[in-house]
């Protein structure tokens, strides 16, 4: 019985072989702690039940692709978070089965603080890869364990070396960008900011190449930075000349919407203050999330496009603005069982609303 691409979440109960079993298992177990590391997935979503088989699935030899709409119509790269189970390579089919003009990634674990350097082998393995799909944009997500803010002198140097070897990796694969949280300042704001911008410049001054650094825009949960526009842009503005043309922003709706930035009542009067504050030319990437949090809650909980607390309208207002036109945008919406159908039904459905 030939395994099935979509990780099991047990050992098939009549192998072929023990061998055959014990790595099936494995594989699985390798699949669902990665998985569990996505963004998407820190919200909780309820596991959706086991679908029966879809019509609109094309087999491929291993690969399914799902019907995830027209990509050539993408006016920007657009994507999704993938799993990297089995090697950075392995997030090219992925990508595949979701047609994604554009994909995010981890480069590590990104719950451990265990740090890993790319080889020049899997350098040529994950470009390779990639070349075999519709993906145009990449970027990688860095660890949630770095604060790059932190009053901890231990935990703000362990930050700082990861943030490094983030870049590294980065660098090393070609990505387009490497999207970073503001860390949390702990003790008091305008010292944690200026921790944090000491940080990502000494991160910057010694690992350079390719990638940029996009800072993420966040909820605003506890004493996380970086939840407003202005202390975002604040924060960049500090950022020497030297290094500063290498960093972008990333916007989340989920974030933002949660910081207390009406996307649905304000949506212009919104973008017209990212764009006096911060600026469009810094907005290298949207992270495109319904949200299962109010607006202005300050909690971090991304749901499934059109079925959280934002709603399908504003999303549709974002794929067909000009402004946001050319900029790549990365869904990162739970994923449930069945992490292709799921996004490839989030991908069409944004595919549709920019028509
Ligand atoms: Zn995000
Ligand atoms: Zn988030």
């Amino acid at each position: 019985m030939p395994a099935k691409k979509s990780a099991p979440k047990t050992a098939p109960k009549v192998p072929a072989t023990k061998s055959a079993a014990k790595t099936a298992a494995k594989t699985a177990a390798k699949t669902a702690a990665i998985t569990a590391m996505n963004p998407a997935t820190t919200t909780g979503a309820a596991p959706a039940k086991k679908a029966a088989p879809k019509k609109s699935v094309v087999a491929i030899g291993e690969l399914v692709i799902v019907d995830a709409g027209d990509h050539t119509r993408d006016r920007a790269p657009l994507g999704a978070h993938l799993s990297i189970a089995g090697g950075t390579w392995e997030a090219a089919a992925r990508a595949k089965e979701i047609s994604a003009t554009a994909a995010q990634i981890f480069t590590k674990q990104a719950n451990r603080w265990v740090e890993r350097d790319i080889t020049p082998d899997e350098v040529a393995r994950f470009r390779a890869a990639m070349r075999e799909t519709h993906v145009r944009w990449s970027c990688a997500h860095d660890s949630y364990l770095i604060n790059l803010a932190s009053p901890d002198q231990t935990l703000r140097a362990r930050s700082i070396e990861s943030f490094r070897i983030e870049l590294r990796r980065c660098h090393a694969l070609g990505l387009d960008a490497l999207v970073s949280h503001p860390g949390n300042y702990m003790d008091e704001r305008a010292s944690g900011l200026a921790r944090n911008i000491d940080g990502i410049v000494e991160g910057l001054e010694a690992e350079s190449g390719p990638t940029r650094l996009l800072i993420e825009l966040t909820a605003g949960q506890g004493t996380v930075l970086g939840s407003t526009f202005e202390e975002m842009a604040l924060l960049i503005s500090r950022i020497p000349a030297s290094v500063q043309s290498r960093v972008g922003v990333c916007l989340d709706t989920a974030h933002i919407w949660a910081a207390g930035y009406d996307i649905v009542s304000e949506y212009d009067d919104v973008w017209k203050r990212f764009g006096d504050t911060i600026g469009f030319a810094r907005l290298g990437c949207l992270h495109l999330n319904d949200s299962k949090a109010a607006l202005g809650s300050h909690l971090d909980r991304h749901d499934l496009i059109g079925q959280g607390t934002i709603g399908r309208d504003a999303f549709g207002r974002i794929m067909r603005d000009p402004r946001l036109a050319s900029i790549p945008k990365i869904i990162e919406t739970p994923k449930g069982d069945a992490p292709a159908e799921s996004d490839g039904r989030m991908l069409k459905l944004l595919r549709e609303l920019a028509q």
